[in-house]
């Protein structure tokens, strides 16, 4: 029987939920239980897939290819275990299942209703992963904040479920924030204590009190939110703000929340915690032996939580190369022939971001001739790839007007066209090429040689594909497709051989970095940036050497 955690949230949005959970699995996971984390979403949506990253970030997508919540990254980020469609439920979702149901004619005639149509619909769900056998311990993150309409049908669930299973069997902890008044000097509790209040309203009651604050509580107001909030001592987890996501788990360790959480489960604390590699990481993430500068040329570039899987990659891969990766946002939109030499010439790598649609697409296209023209190490992720693909048709193999039938589809030269497959498909919600492929990679690839295995499998989320039809003509002017699907032969992976670090993949690489496994194509190419670096050094000495004899 799994243990079922919930987590839900107070006062404000952007608490961080999704990272308090990730670092409360990580904890228990370290004290050697199985966790798992699901988040609840209460938005009419049937999934994020549908929407635009300014609105909710980026769409993190599971191997089994479902279109899901950007904390599904953090999720796994943190825990290093794969999640999956069941770990992602919306409203929207839900009301489908139980309207589809109820054109079936399976409720006999019955009115159907929120409660207790729609919640028992919740309810199975929340369940579900619990009752696989694969988990100790399920997670449940409730999206939004208490007190929101929308999120209500959830708390009314989780409160029936903590009615129907032992006391000891479930727990909420309840995310709030403790504001500091500039002109008062003060920590206020008031705006906490109503949120509990909300919660107790509709008869649930938190267990646990998580407060993010800028400073530290101090012993009375652990003492005074205890008491108002009717929580034990105990119970009032201080979350004081940090230099990184990744110094959560430890900063909750120092307040004993496993220990308290297992406790309350009546669940062993007796294995002692192991949570080393992850303080390696930290240490090497605080004290860098260098840095190097990348640019992120993409078109969402204010919002840093539309290229959120990106940026979290190339943390590890920072880490795993020992230096610190500063990401400098480009807006493909304000790149051009005239002003690309400033914007890009001080690099040691540029990523070109994957996106969709025409906005930005001709600055990504003159970024990539300009890396390539000038050997600084190149990443495109999927249309970052597709970029890479027409630049080349067009700069290097005369194709004057090749494009991408995304965004022109009267071009005479089709180099990156919709898939086959794809064409008949109307609807756009969860229709794309999702989820985990398989790929072949060629022996003497980059890319082979940075897995370090010929057999790999990634992630996608796409419509449009490398056109097969021009293959042979790339690979002759010396762009080679290293990688391929071996089912379908779709191009996966494009390099340049003669370029020190060039390299498109069709997939999402950084859906499937995490702390324990930095992605190779990551490391890979924050290595080549940081060698870039001292070639260009070098080459500055052998210039200043040569200088000083000649003034010698
Ligand atoms: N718009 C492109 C396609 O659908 C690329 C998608 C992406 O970058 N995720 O194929």
């Amino acid at each position: 029987m799994a243990k079922y955690i919930f987590v839900t949230g107070g006062v404000t949005s952007s608490l961080g939920k999704g990272i308090f959970a990730a670092s409360l699995a990580k904890l228990l996971q370290a004290r050697g239980y199985r966790v798992t984390i699901q988040k609840f979403d209460p938005y009419i949506n049937v999934d994020p897939g549908t929407l635009n990253p300014y609105e909710h970030g980026e769409c993190y997508v599971t191997e089994d290819g479902a279109e899901t919540d950007l904390d599904l990254g953090h999720y796994e980020r943190f825990l290093n275990i794969p999640t999956s469609q069941a770990n992602n439920v919306t409203t929207g979702r839900v009301y489908q299942t139980v309207i589809n149901k109820e054109r079936e004619g399976a409720y006999l005639g019955k009115t159907v209703q929120v409660i207790p149509h729609i919640t028992d619909e919740i309810k199975r769900r929340m369940l579900l992963l619990g009752k696989t056998g694969e988990f100790d311990i399920v997670i449940t993150e409730i999206g939004g904040t208490v007190g929101d309409i929308e999120a209500l049908p959830y708390i009314e669930t989780l409160r029936q479920i903590r009615w129907e299973k032992e006391e000891h069997d479930t727990l909420v902890c309840h995310l709030t924030l403790i504001p500091y008044l500039k002109a008062a000097k003060e920590l206020k509790t008031k705006p906490t204590q109503h949120s509990v209040k909300e919660l107790q309203t509709i008869g649930v009651r938190p267990d646990i009190l998580v407060c993010r604050t800028e400073l530290p509580l101090t012993d009375d107001m652990r003492k005074k939110l205890a008491l108002f909030c009717n929580v034990d001592r105990g119970s009032v987890i201080q979350a004081l703000d940090v230099d990184t996501i990744y110094a959560v788990p430890l900063e909750m360790q120092k307040e004993h929340l496993d220990i308290t959480v297992l406790k309350k489960l009546q669940l062993s604390a007796d294995n002692p915690i192991d949570l080393t590699k992850w303080q390696q990481f930290l240490k090497k993430l605080r004290h860098p032996k260098g840095e190097v500068r990348i640019g992120l040329v993409g078109k969402y570039i204010e919002l840093q939580d539309a290229y959120k899987s990106i940026h979290e990659s190339f943390i590890h891969a920072g880490v795993s190369n020992n230096c610190d990766v500063i990401v400098e946002p480009i807006h493909s939109e304000h790149i051009d022939e005239f002003n690309v030499e400033e914007k890009l010439g001080h690099l040691q790598g540029v990523l070109v971001a994957p996106g969709f649609g025409t906005r930005g697409i001709e600055g990504k296209i003159t970024a990539i001739k300009y890396v390539r023209e000038n050997n600084i190490p190149f990443f495109g992720i999927c249309l970052g790839m597709q970029c890479a693909v027409i630049e080349y048709a067009r700069n290097v193999l005369g194709m004057k007007d090749a494009h991408s039938t995304e965004m022109d589809p009267s071009t005479t030269h089709t180099v990156i066209d919709m898939m086959e497959a794809q064409k008949k498909i109307k609807n756009k919600g969860g229709t794309m090429r999702l989820g985990a492929y398989r790929c072949d990679l060629a022996p003497n690839s980059i890319s082979k040689k940075l897995y370090g295995s010929e057999h790999i499998s990634e992630r996608h989320r796409h419509r449009f594909e490398f056109n097969n039809k021009y293959l042979e003509q790339f690979e002759a002017a010396g762009m080679i497709a290293v990688g391929k699907n071996p089912d379908n032969n779709l191009v996966e992976i494009v390099e340049i051989p003669t370029h020190p670090h060039f390299v498109g993949v069709q997939f999402h690489p950084e859906l499937k970095s995490t702390v324990d496994n930095p992605h190779p194509l990551f490391v890979g190419f924050v290595k080549a940036a940081v060698n870039f670096n001292a070639d260009l050094k070098k080459k500055a000495e052998v210039k200043e050497g040569s200088q000083a004899t000649a003034n010698s």
